[in-house]
């Protein structure tokens, strides 16, 4: 197959400064959870993309000097001559594919914490930006810069910019966004300075148009200067001459970076889940720059059609196609593009648990491609895959997320496989939540697998096929996968929130109740301890059919657990926009006789009630482990059938999110003609610095 010409302009060289991007497909700055730590899984994460065709890889956020110390949150650093060949190494495996390679160099200025390195943070005046998240909030405030201050960290980028440099870098980042660095001198409630840095726009964007000449200066000539620059909140500012002083800011510096690359203010508004933002949704904020300018202009909207991404192009929004979150989901994504296979793309579902791992300070996981972060560790790529016997039969019973990466993957090995899926749709959990309020997007776990299924001649899908033990057994075949998924239970917790028994009773559900198509009447309280989405869509859900809805949790929170994938703002905003009512820091200790009865988290208990009708609880699920039990327990019938190995993945052998579940079948389908317990097969722990 061929690329269709319609999307040619994506393939089009791109010059930036003094080098060429070969493509317009562009990796745009972003934490992948490894910082300098982890040398090996780093290249190899960004390796994999340089080889799926993106033209520009870039790092996430690389320090540029102790002063900036964002720990524990895994960022690089290039504070000397030591940092440099872990960059190297990333460097390296970039240019190996043709891929250009980028640095976004950074100092945090008052929007880090230093509390590893315990220096005093830095700012324009003394007024620190704040933090609404608890983990983040910063007890210590930071001291002005005097001009000693800002004559040092124009040196550090100079000394940083050139170890770049040293290591290979082809584009040099200047980061003046996201309340760090020279941005802070931007905005006028931080930047209070009566010096020739403060006051008027054309002062405050002094330090920043230094920075870049500097840098300019000093590496200019071999490596190209971007410079990252957020524009919401300066978009809001009216202008002397312009629109908004984000206009003036443009103009003032039009020529000077040899490439804009333009974003939101806040992590939690620019990675915004798909539940809460479309496509594109920076055009509003990034659209003006290019008019501006004749630089290249760069921008990330979770593009992931191709169709969409020409669009950008010739209405003249973007040149470079900026992309964090689809790069992750499938870094074969311009390729596929490219050999005329766009239907392979692997899209991102826009469910933010990428931004979990970073936050969790592990290498970034996603859930559409159970590859990431593993690329060296398990030696796994995304797209290639050792091959199996064709004369092996395996089966798996279950077609959710874990059971069919299971057989596609297993598929793509080369096996003889046939899934067996007791409904008439595919898709288990993901079909049945893709129909939840803002979650529609999910049903691409599903869609990429079955669509690549249906070309395989070895995988046979039997829908409406429940199988039983006896099934299993007579179906002769060498590997059982066991992939039946969980429910929802009515267990609640006791007043010590550790699990206690089952609450039964008229007019209680859970989610399985719900999907089954029950409707609670009345005042529905859901009781929450899941902590993630399911609480809050359902109450979307239930609002959107007319009930009352209070959501009652232990925490302190509605969907607390979504601090770490950015959605919790936008829940609670949206619980707020629904007038969805919210008891917190509380346990359900019974229902019935119209109230739920509540008792405090704290030492006091004190008890009180909810009127209301129905009870949802959302709280603990089990694995459907029934099958798995069955013949797992009687290990000579499953001999004398032939079956050399039985598995149960995905929420069956343990619930949790759906990338836990992808995982499970895919790692299932690597190991499975593996000696051993799958388990024990080998991967890489050591993390060794390049040597010299
Ligand atoms: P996971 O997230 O682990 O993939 P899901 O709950 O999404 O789990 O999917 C499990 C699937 O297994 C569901 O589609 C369910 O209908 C199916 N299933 C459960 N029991 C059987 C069975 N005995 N035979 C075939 N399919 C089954
Ligand atoms: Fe997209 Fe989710 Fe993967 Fe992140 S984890 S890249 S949001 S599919």
């Amino acid at each position: 197959m061929s690329r269709s010409s319609r999307y040619d302009i994506l393939f089009e060289p791109v010059k930036i400064g003094p080098v060429t991007a070969p493509n317009r497909f562009y990796c745009t700055p972003h934490a992948l959870g490894t910082g300098n730590q982890m040398p090996h899984t780093r290249a190899a994460m960004r390796e994999v993309r340089a080889e799926g065709g993106w033209g520009v890889i870039n790092t996430g956020y690389c320090s540029i000097h102790p002063s900036s110390d964002d720990a524990p949150l895994p960022y690089c650093r290039l504070w000397d001559d030591e940092d440099i060949k872990v960059h190297a190494m990333m460097v390296d495996a970039v240019h190996r594919h043709g891929s250009l390679a980028g640095v976004e160099l950074w100092h945090g200025g008052s929007g880090t914490g230093n509390r590893l390195t315990r220096m005093p943070l830095m700012s324009a005046s003394g007024v620190s930006s704040d933090s609404t998240y608890p983990g983040w909030i910063n007890l210590a405030r930071s001291k002005p810069m005097d001009k000693q201050d800002i004559r040092d960290l124009r040196r550090w980028h100079v000394d940083a910019a050139v170890r770049a440099r040293s290591a290979g870098f082809d584009i040099v980042y200047v980061y003046a966004g996201m309340n760090f660095g020279p941005y802070q001198f931007l905005l006028p409630w931080l930047n209070k300075r009566t010096d020739e840095y403060g006051g008027n726009l054309q002062n405050r964007t002094r330090l920043m148009r230094e920075i870049i000449e500097d840098m300019k200066e000093a590496v200019g000539e071999d490596c190209a200067i971007a410079l990252r620059f957020s524009t919401d909140q300066l978009l809001a500012i009216p202008g002397e001459n312009m629109e908004s002083e984000a206009h003036e800011v443009v103009s003032m510096l039009s020529e000077l970076p040899d490439l804009w690359d333009v974003k939101s203010s806040s992590w939690v508004t620019e990675t915004v889940s798909a539940r809460f933002s479309e496509q594109g949704a920076q055009e509003p904020i990034n659209s003006f720059v290019k008019p501006l300018t004749t630089r290249p202009v760069v921008g990330v909207g979770r593009f992931t059609s191709p169709d969409d991404m020409v669009s950008q192009i010739k209405r003249g929004v973007l040149d470079l196609i900026g992309a964090a979150r689809p790069s992750i989901a499938d870094p074969f994504l311009p390729n596929k593009i490219d050999e005329g296979r766009e239907d392979e793309i692997r899209e991102c579902i826009g469910c933010n648990i990428c931004v979990s791992g970073y936050h969790d300070c592990v290498p970034v996981r996603c859930t559409q491609n159970p590859t990431m972060g593993e690329e060296w560790r398990r030696k796994w790529h995304p797209e290639r895959i050792p091959a199996g016997d064709p004369d092996t039969r395996v089966l798996v019973v279950g077609a959710g997320p874990a059971g069919l990466e299971c057989a596609r993957a297993l598929g793509q090995r080369g096996f003889s496989v046939t899934l067996a899926e007791a409904r008439e749709e595919l898709g288990g959990r993901v079909t049945i939540e893709s129909a939840l309020p803002g979650l529609a997007t999910w049903a691409r776990v599903r869609d990429y697998r079955t669509n690549l299924m249906q070309t395989m001649g070895n995988v046979d899908v039997y829908r409406g096929s429940a199988l039983t033990a006896q099934d299993v057994i007579d179906f002769e075949c060498h590997h059982a996968v066991i992939a039946t998924g969980a429910h929802w239970t009515r267990e609640i917790l006791n007043t010590d929130g550790n699990p206690s028994s089952e609450i039964s009773g008229d007019s209680i559900y859970t989610p399985d109740d719900i999907f089954a198509g029950a409707e609670p009447e009345g005042h529905v309280v859901i009781y929450d301890f899941d902590h993630y989405y399911m609480g809050s869509c359902l109450a979307e859900l239930l609002r959107s059919r007319g009930n009352n809805v209070t959501i009652l949790t232990p925490a302190n929170a509605v969907s607390a657990w979504t601090f770490m994938n950015n959605e919790l703002a936008n829940i609670r905003e949206r619980m707020i926009e629904l007038d969805v009512a919210t008891v917190f820091e509380h346990y359900l200790t019974g229902f019935g006789h119209g109230s739920a009865a509540i008792s405090s988290v704290y030492r006091d208990r004190t008890a009180r009630t909810i009127e209301c009708d129905s009870l949802l609880i959302v709280g603990v699920r089990k694995g459907n482990d029934e099958l798995y039990d069955a013949l797992n327990s009687d290990a000579e019938r499953i001999a004398n059938a032939g079956i050399r190995s039985l598995q149960s993945i995905g929420d069956c052998l343990v619930p949790g999110a759906i990338v836990h579940a992808v995982y499970s079948g895919h790692k299932c389908a690597r190991n499975i003609d593996a000696a051993g317990e799958p388990e024990s097969v080998a991967w890489e722990r050591a993390q060794l610095f390049p040597t010299d």
